[in-house]
């Protein structure tokens, strides 16, 4: 036996308590040999991760510490460095890799499951919730395929920094603890264009209260394993939605219909910052509407419905920005689909999915409403409003963010009949051609503010009521690409304060803080094209 195939040692870590309940009630695949192949009737393999040549702790989220419960001092300690990178193992951790499949662009994929990620164990945190602890990168797992179960420090960067920004946006996500870096080099092909190359190999640890996708219900159903499949209901609701009651045909449908609100909710979030997930795969979706595995995710910059970051979907774009609900209304049918065989008939899970039209129409209006600054979009002047916007925004390369950031500083008190280009100079700053702003877009904006100044003053909303709630409803601050590119560059090359500055800022992405304002800027044009900022790969 090679000293790598030597079970892990473990250590102690100040604070964690664990109550793995996923690996002791649900069923763990029979072979303990940690090689590739197809895991039929169980739910989970056992496995370790693998030990790496140095790993070196790069940074942590705070919050998430004190979330966990981990005490802040073990920071400091070697032992954090190695427990969370893969090299040490808690005494009550029970690390194991889950089965899931999915449906990739749209297609049946068959198995899938955790091919780079590790479940630790949950442990208890504050509020005596339940957080699973998740390891992604620590090495091949039977679900691996053929991949070599590693993560690189730019896509661990990338998920690291992105899952903080979302919590701090007020979109729901799936937390990062730390961010560590293996000491091994990785082998990527970037762009899939026959040009690999070694990268630095890291780990995040990713923390959830499950991991559970839509395909781990998905590929019971595949393989025609209903027990499993409801063995997986019965845990979910027990453990997860206890307030629907004992489990039961009617309650497998009262969870899809939460499963449907959630994910509604999220993606309206998602519009709302400007956020295109990439990757919206069905093993890709969290059954607890939370975003998850960031991958070849990105940031609207100039509004643009069409715009999708990830190169592997270039052709049919089926990811785009504008797409993403479509898109979670068919995911959310595939986990339908899924749980017929355990409800026994379709009609209620059909009426549920119906409902998510609606549902997600709700939230985005009460959260366009909130960016706008309007109570809501239910007077025929607000949706007038709302939809002439959406033409606008398209009409020349204009930077979301910024332009309802900025629209906080419209002068109200303006007379309508006074409405002209000067009203308007606040917005300037959003378009990324001047010249294309006077030309196209100058006097439909100067327009479409009147439209909306009459709304103001027609509701009697006063200015302080009106930016107070585009205030929490516009970010100044997001991860914008070029931003975690300009990261990654810096820590490749050894510095990591830029990551820091960014978790930083990124905690507050609502305030001001004019010492960081070069950060709101608009996208530089060097970013316009650069791989890495306008377009990126699955690989990771
Ligand atoms: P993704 O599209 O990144 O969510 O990944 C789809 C599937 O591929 C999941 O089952 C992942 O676990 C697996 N996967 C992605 N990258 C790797 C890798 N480097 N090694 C092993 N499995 C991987
Ligand atoms: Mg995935």
């Amino acid at each position: 036996m090679t000293v790598i195939d030597e079970p892990l040692e473990f250590v102690p870590l100040k604070g964690l308590r664990f109550d793995n309940r996923f690996s002791s009630q649900l069923q763990a695949d029979p072979v303990a040999e940690n090689r590739i192949r197809q895991v039929h009737g169980s739910f989970f393999s056992r496995v370790q991760p693998t030990r790496t040549a140095n790993p070196q702790l790069l940074a942590v989220s705070n919050e998430v510490m004190d979330m966990v419960g981990i005490e802040r001092s073990e920071v400091s300690s070697k032992n954090f460095a190695r427990v969370f990178s893969g090299n040490a193992l808690h005494t009550d951790m029970d690390p194991h890799a889950s089965c899931y499949g999915g449906h990739q662009f749209g297609n049946w994929a068959g198995q899938l499951g955790d091919g780079r990620a590790i479940n630790l164990g949950e442990v208890i945190g504050d509020e005596d919730t339940h957080f699973m602890l998740q390891l992604k990168g620590a090495g091949r797992t039977p679900y691996s395929r053929s991949g070599d179960g590693r993560a690189v420090l730019r896509s661990s960067i990338r998920e690291f920094l992105c899952s903080e920004a979302m919590f701090h946006l007020g979109v729901p996500t799936t937390r990062a603890l730390s961010l560590c870096t293996t000491g091994d080099q990785v082998m990527r092909d970037m762009f899939y264009d026959g040009n690999p190359a070694y990268e630095p190999g890291a780990v995040v640890c990713r923390v959830a209260p499950s991991f559970i996708r839509f395909g781990n219900f998905e590929i019971f159903t595949s393989r025609g394993e209903i027990t499993e499949l409801e063995a997986l209901l019965e845990f979910v609701i027990g453990n997860h939605f206890p307030h629907l009651g004992k489990p039961t045909a009617k309650t497998y449908v009262a969870f899809f219909r939460e499963v449907v609100d959630s994910t509604a909710e999220m993606i309206a979030h998602w519009q709302r910052v400007g956020y295109v997930h990439g990757v919206m795969n069905t093993d890709n979706m969290s059954i607890h509407g939370l975003t998850i595995d960031y991958g070849p995710y990105g940031w609207i910059d100039n509004f643009d419905v069409d715009w999708t970051p990830n190169t592997t979907d270039r052709a049919h774009k089926r990811y785009r920005f504008g797409n993403q609900p479509a898109v979670a209304h068919w995911n959310l049918a595939q986990l339908a689909n899924a749980l017929v065989p355990a409800v026994g008939e379709v009609d209620p899970l059909q009426s549920a999915l119906d409902d998510f039209i609606p549902i997600f129409n709700s939230y985005w209006a009460e959260m366009m409403a909130s960016k706008l600054g309007l109570p809501s979009l239910e007077t025929d002047l607000s949706r007038d409003v709302a939809d002439g916007l959406f033409d606008l925004l398209g009409a020349a390369e204009t930077d979301m963010t910024i332009f309802f950031r900025r629209l906080m500083e419209i002068e109200t008190s303006t007379e309508l009949e006074n409405v002209d280009s000067h009203t308007v100079v606040p917005l300037i700053d959003a378009y990324y051609s001047e010249a294309d702003f006077h030309e196209s877009v100058n006097g439909r904006l100067v327009d479409w503010v009147r439209l909306y100044l009459q709304e103001v003053k027609q509701l009697g909303i006063h200015d302080e009521e009106r930016t107070a709630i585009m205030k929490t409803a516009n970010p100044k601050f997001v991860l914008r690409n070029y931003l975690a590119q300009l990261a990654i560059d810096a820590a490749e090359s050894g510095d990591i304060t830029m990551t820091h500055q960014l978790l930083d800022v990124l905690r507050n992405p609502y305030d001001e803080q004019p010492d960081h304002a070069e950060w709101a800027a608009k996208r530089p044009d060097w970013a316009r094209h650069r791989p890495g900022c306008s377009m990126l790969s699955c690989s990771s």
